[in-house]
């Protein structure tokens, strides 16, 4: 883990770490617009960082080129500013790093955690049944890289969702390193969040399953992983994923007052009337001080009816 931690970004990490101070951070994807889940993600890991006293860091996981959308980076910083959520250090963008994510896949290469898999997309369904995983596929041949995951049932407590149990085998084997030589989010959520010295990880339950991966990346890299909290997800009211329907739609920005209020109801954290004229620094100042993750806690979704 040394190579990847003398190679940070902010140089940061060690003071942040010594000092036992919280780091937090939003890692969109700039391949829309900021939606009413993505809000709730961005507010909730906000609201935690400072009501911890802490640092919230914005990150932008734009290595998935084919999905990057133009101007969607700068929209999702303008849109976080009018709302009133600023980062306290200059964005990270992760296509800048790539340097860093293929330090630390050599890593796990050295160490013989990684594989070489060659199934088609058809053939790699979930969970990968690790079909090439005991193959000995040479380096040279097109495919994917693998990770080993360690034998047995995955475990851990999330901060917001308590006890959370993977059966072995339920998840598979995760690609680091993709097919068509795309450094996998996988690998590089994991690289950045120790990079930068995330103390707490705060984003949306869609992302409790990629949790066991990320925890197995970062014991093979030999360092100690970042708190998990998952915010529920953002369903349409029959359940469904929020997706191209009116929910979805790009936030207000105008109206960030709105927005911010939405997210708090949804988030149970029952905003009082008064605050319905109020700007959104007052807005975010009562949330802050009565941030309660208790009205969600336990839930893996809400539906905005
Ligand atoms: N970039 C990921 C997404 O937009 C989120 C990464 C994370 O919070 O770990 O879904």
């Amino acid at each position: 883990m040394n190579a990847v931690r003398n190679n940070t970004a902010t140089g940061t990490t060690a003071t942040a770490e010594a000092a036992g101070h919280y780091r937090g951070r939003f890692a969109p994807s700039p391949t829309g617009l900021l939606h009413l889940g993505s809000l709730v993600a961005a507010l909730a890991s906000w609201l935690d960082a400072r009501a911890s006293g802490g640092a919230w860091l914005v990150r932008m996981e734009d290595l998935d080129e084919p999905r990057n959308r133009p101007g969607s980076a700068a929209a999702l910083l303008a849109t976080l500013d009018a709302l009133g959520l600023v980062p306290d250090e200059p964005v990270l963008y992760q296509s800048a790093q790539q340097d860093r994510y293929l330090q630390a896949f050599a890593t796990l290469q050295a160490r013989g955690l990684i594989y070489r898999c060659i199934c088609s997309r058809n053939e790699a369904s979930f969970p990968y049944p690790g079909t090439c995983r005991d193959a000995g596929h040479p380096a040279g041949r097109p495919g994917a890289w693998r990770l080993r995951m360690p034998e047995g049932d995955s475990r851990f407590t999330d901060r917001f969702q308590g006890q959370v149990r993977f059966r072995a085998g339920e998840l598979g084997d995760p690609v680091l390193l993709r097919r068509d030589g795309i450094v996998a989010y996988q690998l590089a959520v994991v690289v950045d969040d120790l990079a930068q010295g995330i103390t707490d990880v705060v984003r949306g339950a869609d992302l409790l399953d990629s949790t066991p991966w990320q925890l197995a990346i970062i014991e093979a890299l030999g360092a100690r992983p970042p708190r998990y909290a998952h915010v529920p997800l953002i369903t349409e009211a029959d359940g469904r994923k929020l997706a191209k329907s009116q929910r979805s739609l790009p936030l207000d920005a105008l109206a960030p007052q709105r927005e911010l209020l939405r997210a708090l109801t949804l988030l149970r954290q029952q905003p009082p009337a008064e605050l319905i004229p109020a700007t959104p620094a007052a807005i975010l100042e009562w949330a802050v001080a009565h941030w309660s993750p208790a009205g969600f806690a336990g839930q893996r979704s809400i539906a905005a009816v």
